[in-house]
This record gives C-alpha cells, structure tokens and sequence, in this order.
C-alpha cells in the first residue's frame, strides 16, 4: 500500500518550509546522503504515533513558466488537490485573512472534506485566539501553531493522524504478502500504462477513474504460472489534472515510492529517443536500493532495424549506465505487443535467480579460480588475505569474504570480485552484495 500524501498548501511567506523542516528534521542527513533524484526533494516521510505518512511542501515545486506569484501559489493548489490525500491550507495569525487566501479557498472548498486549516505564527495566545478570524474562510476549525517555536505542532500531528486511515501504521505498510511486487517506472509517454494494461489483461482495471481518490491508491494483485503478482501502478492522475507545470514532480515521489515499496523494477525506455537524465537518475536509485532490475526498450516498432541495431542500443545503455550490465534488456512493442509476454518470463526468471544458492563446492572454485588466482594487494605492501567465502543470504544475494584485515580490500579489487562472481554465477536482474569481514 503507497503511503498517504499530505501536502502543506498556501501563499509564500506563511511559514510552509518552517513548518516542513521541523517535521522532517530528524531525516535531513539522510537526504543529503541521498545523491541524485533526491537531492533537491521537498517531501519526506514523518512518522508520529506509530503512523507514516508522506509530507510535502508544495512552495518547493517551482514553475518554469513566467507567471505571477500569485499564480503559481494558485496552480501548486490544484495540483495538491489532484495528487494527495489530505490538504494543510496554512495561513498567517499574525497577518490575518488576505486576498490571496480567499482566493485559495475558493478553489480549495469544493474538496473541504480533505482540507485542515493551518493558522501558522501562532507564537502565543494573544494570536491563538485570533485565529477565529480565518473562520471566514468556510473550512471550519483552524488549528492555531508555530512552526518556528513548535508551539501546538504536536496537536496539529495528533489532528492529521486521526485523518489518516488506520491500516497505514508503520508495521502494515511493511507489506509482508509473498506475493512480488513489480514496479513498471519510467518517463512519462513512453508506454507505461499501455504495457501495464497488456500485462494485466483487463484494461478496464486500470483505467477506471474513481473522482476524488489518486489512481495510483489501486495496486493490482494478478497471477502469472501459479504464483502471486502486484503490480504498483505509478501513472497517477495525469489525465485529470488540469495545470501542466509541476507534475512531474509528483511523479517523481510516485516513483521513488513504487521503487521503494517493489521487488524488481521494470524500467521502460523507449526506442525512439535518446536516454535522459530522468532515465539515469531512476535507474541508479533502484541499483542503490538493491532492487532487481529489467529494462524494456518499448516503441520498437518504430525503429528501422539492420543487423546491428539492437547492438547499439545495448552499447549505449552500458556506456551511459555501466551499472546495468547485469539486467535483462526486452525490445518490445506495446502496440504491436511484439514480446510483450517475454516481461513476464524475464521478471519470473529474475525471481528465481535471486533465490539462487550457490554450493559450497562452486564457492571452492570461486575461491581457487579467482581469488588464489589473482588475490588482493594494496599499495602499501601490506599483506592482505581472504580465507574463505560463504553465501550468508538471497534476496538479494549476499557473499561474506573473510579476510585478515577488511579495510585493505580496495574498491578495484571489490569490483573485480563482483565481475567475476557474475562471470561465474550470472545473477542476471539482481543485484548482489558483497561483504568484507575480519576472520573470528
Ligand atoms: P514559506 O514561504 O511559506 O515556506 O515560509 P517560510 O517557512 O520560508 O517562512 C517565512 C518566514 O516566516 C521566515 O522568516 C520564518 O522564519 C517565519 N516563520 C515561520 N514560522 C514562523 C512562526 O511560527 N512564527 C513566526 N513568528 N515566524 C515564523
Ligand atoms: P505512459 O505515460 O508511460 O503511461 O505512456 P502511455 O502508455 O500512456 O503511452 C504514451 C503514448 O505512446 C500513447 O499515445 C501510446 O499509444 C503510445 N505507445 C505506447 N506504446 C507504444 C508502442 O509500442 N509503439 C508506438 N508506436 N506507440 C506506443
């Protein structure tokens, strides 16, 4: 199940990113370690009273247009109001009422049953009793606080909590159904949800509308060969939504959520354009996630083919993200559903390959053939020995090397294990851990 989506609305200055930052403090290192994708997120999870949900500040989802402010704070409102759960509309006690948040709430009042009423700068109770200003507003209570001082913010948690439905603690978001969970990620347009509808069979499921609820709630559970599938939709309500700017950040925290909830990450590409960025910030989020990973080039028949094409394709996938030798790669066409049942074989195969045990035997090859063979040095001249290796876990699969002294394993050499236990072992879709301990 994806997580709720509470997303803090309102005009600048009323204290939004205070607000989030507080909520969100304990986790900002994390972010920051965080390369890539996340690096310049404004949404986190918060936890409180054994309850997640997902936080977003709409003030961080710039426009690239030139509008007014004005406009842009009336166009981050609507897209909140397509893409969550529940709205934070926050104002300012100590400002009163303006124009901009009546016209906030004219927008806002249709969906009033997903609307909280926030009157943030609340330092003290002079203002908290203020508030009772805003009650024009036609959400009915305002819940005074100050996000710069923590004043009522715990009350205000209490207050969005009890919004939350209770199946989302976090124990049951753990998700512990044997079923696997795959992903379908990639740019907008490039044949997600057709592929997802194929896959499923029944197009009907997904493109049901229900209004007032985001598509991307449904997670549709399917059989494929006598064993149990979910696939996370992450199309969202792009349809519906009636601003143009500003959605592909939401769809952005729809795929890093489905990357973290999945098993396996289907990456659709498609064959008619150039790899972009996106593709390669999605893509090293799932390897760093240690997700099994499949790439599908959809589209392909557009392409005009010879001989070596799909060559080139491959050459310049392992050029742009090395990390992927590893996983399967599909030429495929939703629309003339050209090895369209080859997503389901791969991903199946995938399941079973990070399952895969290798024996104590095959590991004493290993150990001959490629350690003894070339084993490691280290600049210093220091003397550096691995005894033995054991495969402690599958999914994914994790080798421990034991050494005399496993800080002296250097990153090359780190690598050329790796290489070889794929050489040897393929592993093809999975990603594979390897650990370096002292000998005890
Ligand atoms: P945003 O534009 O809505 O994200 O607003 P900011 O979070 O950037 O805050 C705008 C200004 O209001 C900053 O100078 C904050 O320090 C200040 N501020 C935020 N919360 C409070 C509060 O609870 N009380 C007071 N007095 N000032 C606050
Ligand atoms: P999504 O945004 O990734 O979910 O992409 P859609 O499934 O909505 O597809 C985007 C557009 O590409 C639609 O117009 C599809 O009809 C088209 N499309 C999808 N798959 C193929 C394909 O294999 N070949 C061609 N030529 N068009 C496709």
């Amino acid at each position: 199940m994806r997580k709720y989506i509470v997303s803090i609305v309102g005009r600048p200055n009323v204290g939004k990113s205070t607000l989030f930052n507080r909520l969100c403090r304990k986790r900002s290192a994390i972010v920051d370690f965080e390369a890539g994708i996340t690096r310049d997120r404004k949404y986190e999870d918060v936890e409180w009273n054994g309850k997640i949900f997902k936080l977003v500040d709409t003030g961080g989802i710039v426009f690239n247009s030139i509008e007014t402010i004005d406009k842009m704070v009336l166009h981050q409102v609507m897209l909140a109001i397509d893409e969550s759960d529940l709205i934070i509309f926050m104002v300012d006690a100590q400002t009163g009422t303006t124009d901009i948040d009546k016209e906030i709430a004219k927008i806002l009042y249709p969906h009033k049953d997903k609307v909280m009423l926030v009157a943030n700068k609340a330092d003290n109770e002079k203002y908290e009793w203020e508030v009772y200003d805003f009650l024009q507003l036609g959400f009915g209570d305002v819940i005074p606080i100050s996000a710069s001082q923590g004043r009522n913010t715990g009350d205000f948690l209490d207050a969005v909590i009890e919004r939350i439905p209770g199946t989302q603690s976090i124990f049951q978001l753990e998700e512990k159904s044997s079923a696997t969970r795959i992903a379908v990620v990639g740019k907008p347009n490039v044949g997600k949800s057709s592929i997802v509808n194929l896959l499923l069979g029944n197009p009907k499921l997904i493109v049901t509308e229900i209004p007032g609820t985001t598509r991307d709630a449904i997670d549709s559970p399917f059989r494929y060969h006598n064993k149990d599938y979910i696939l996370i939709d992450t199309a969202g309500l792009r349809r519906k939504t009636r601003v143009n700017y500003g959605v592909e950040y939401f769809s952005t925290l729809r795929t890093i959520e489905a990357i973290d909830r999945c098993d396996i990450v289907v990456l659709v590409l498609t064959a008619d354009e150039e790899l972009s960025v996106q593709d390669i910030k999605i893509a090293s989020y799932a390897k760093r996630k240690m997700k099994e990973i499949m790439v599908v080039y959809n589209k392909w028949d557009l392409i005009e083919k010879e001989t070596n094409t799909i060559n080139k394709y491959l050459k310049e996938l392992h050029y742009q993200m090395p990390f992927l030798q590893f996983a399967p790669v599909l030429f495929i066409s939703a629309k003339t559903t050209q090895r369209i049942h080859r997503i389901m074989e791969t991903v199946a195969k995938i399941e079973e390959e990070s399952e895969k045990r290798i024996s104590t035997a095959e590991l004493n090859r290993f150990m001959e053939k490629v350690i003894m063979h070339r084993p490691p040095t280290h600049p210093s001249g220091r003397h550096i020995k691995i005894y033995y290796l054991t495969q402690a876990a599958v999914k994914p699969p994790t080798f421990i090397f034991f050494c005399n002294t496993p800080s002296l394993i250097t990153e090359n050499y780190r690598r050329y294990l790796h290489n070889q236990l794929r050489e040897m072992f393929k592993f093809e879709g999975v990603s594979i851990k390897l650990i370096f301990k002292g000998r005890k």
